[in-house]
């Protein structure tokens, strides 16, 4: 019988951690999930998908390489999945460095860590289509010119030429995910889908609120978080270490999936007007639920993105 293998999660607490714990446990991993210390445990996620009992649980901080050495060499993991990290794009423009020193920073610490203490695990890393950015030119595959547009591409692009160079310099086994925007009912509220679907919600149940949002012609390649933790396994099985796209191949813009939210709850939304002047009106009641501030506007963005996840399809 095939010895159990040992999986150590980075981000445990996330969408994605919860996810794929539970992805490995069915496959009959020991599951170790790192999690920052809080003055609260965060384990709603965990919860929900049933698997909170299943999956050990260890302290880690990004920031902190010490901490990330001590876990490698008292986990001995084979498989090692770095989703820890400050994660919003929005919030990387209000913490830029902190998002730098966790998503850019805390990935070459975790593959010198590796090359030290565990040469012979796999990395996945939880890189990112914000990456990309400026003006690309129709399907973006693995060839792609980069160009962050926030401080969070940034960070992420650092890690990505990290797991690159470890993989060229020390023979790692060590590979870049680089999703696009994946959701599920576990993703965070401060990300826009949570947030058009829970308003949304609120205000089908006789809230008064509206919902605010910013550039309604925003448009990404949104996929369900489920599918991209599946991609994230296969990738650690391949016998070479390689950069794949993880995407749908479609892109929706945000106007697009505020009125199909809102259609299922039986709410009929049509847009009137412009950039801020937008407006959207339930046609059912007359009643305006949605309207546009550029507060919520960011300083800069990606164009319109949609992957091309034809190498991942073939190789998988
Ligand atoms: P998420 O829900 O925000 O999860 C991020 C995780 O990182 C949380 O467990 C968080 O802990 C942890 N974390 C934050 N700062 C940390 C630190 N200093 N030390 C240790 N852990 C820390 O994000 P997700 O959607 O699951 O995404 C997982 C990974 O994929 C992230 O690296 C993200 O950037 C990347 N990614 C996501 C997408 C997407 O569309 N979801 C697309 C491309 C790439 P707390 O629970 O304590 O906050």
């Amino acid at each position: 019988m095939r010895a159990q293998k040992t999986a150590l999660i980075t981000g445990v607490t996330g969408q994605d951690g919860a996810y794929l714990t539970k992805l490995l446990l069915e496959k009959n991993y020991r599951v170790v999930g790192a999690m920052r210390r809080a003055s609260t445990l965060n384990l709603p996620r965990l919860a929900a998908l049933g698997v909170v009992d299943d999956v050990e649980l260890m302290t880690l901080d990004m920031q902190d390489f010490i901490s990330i050495t001590q876990l490698i060499k008292d986990v001995v993991p084979d498989e090692i999945y770095n989703l820890g990290g400050q994660s919003s794009v929005q919030a990387s423009f209000k913490q830029p460095l902190y998002t730098a020193q966790t998503s850019g920073r805390g990935t070459m610490s975790l593959l010198e860590a590796m090359r030290i203490i565990a040469p012979e695990a796999r990395l996945f890393e939880a890189a990112s289509s914000e990456i990309f950015g400026q003006n690309p030119v129709g399907k973006i595959d693995e060839s792609h010119d980069f160009h962050p547009r926030s401080p969070y591409g940034v960070a992420k692009l650092f890690a990505y030429w990290s797991v690159v160079n470890y993989r060229e310099a020390y023979n790692l086994h060590a590979s870049n995910g680089l999703m696009f925007n994946h959701e599920s009912p576990l993703r965070g509220m401060e990300f826009v889908t949570r947030k058009i679907t829970t308003t949304l919600a609120q205000i089908a149940c006789g809230g008064q609120q509206q919902l605010m949002l910013g550039n309604l012609d925003n448009a990404r390649d949104w996929g369900f978080a489920g599918d991209y933790v599946e991609a994230m396994w296969l990738m650690l099985q391949q016998e070479t270490a390689d950069d794949y796209i993880v995407a749908s191949g479609e892109t929706h813009s945000v106007r697009e999936f505020v009125i199909l939210a809102a259609a299922a709850m039986g709410m009929q939304i049509e847009f009137e007007g412009e950039g801020l002047q937008a407006r959207g009106i339930d046609k059912k009641t007359g009643r305006q639920l949605v309207s546009v501030s550029e507060d919520f506007y960011r300083p800069s963005e990606p164009d319109p993105l949609v992957g091309d996840a034809s190498k991942a399809h073939k190789q998988f």
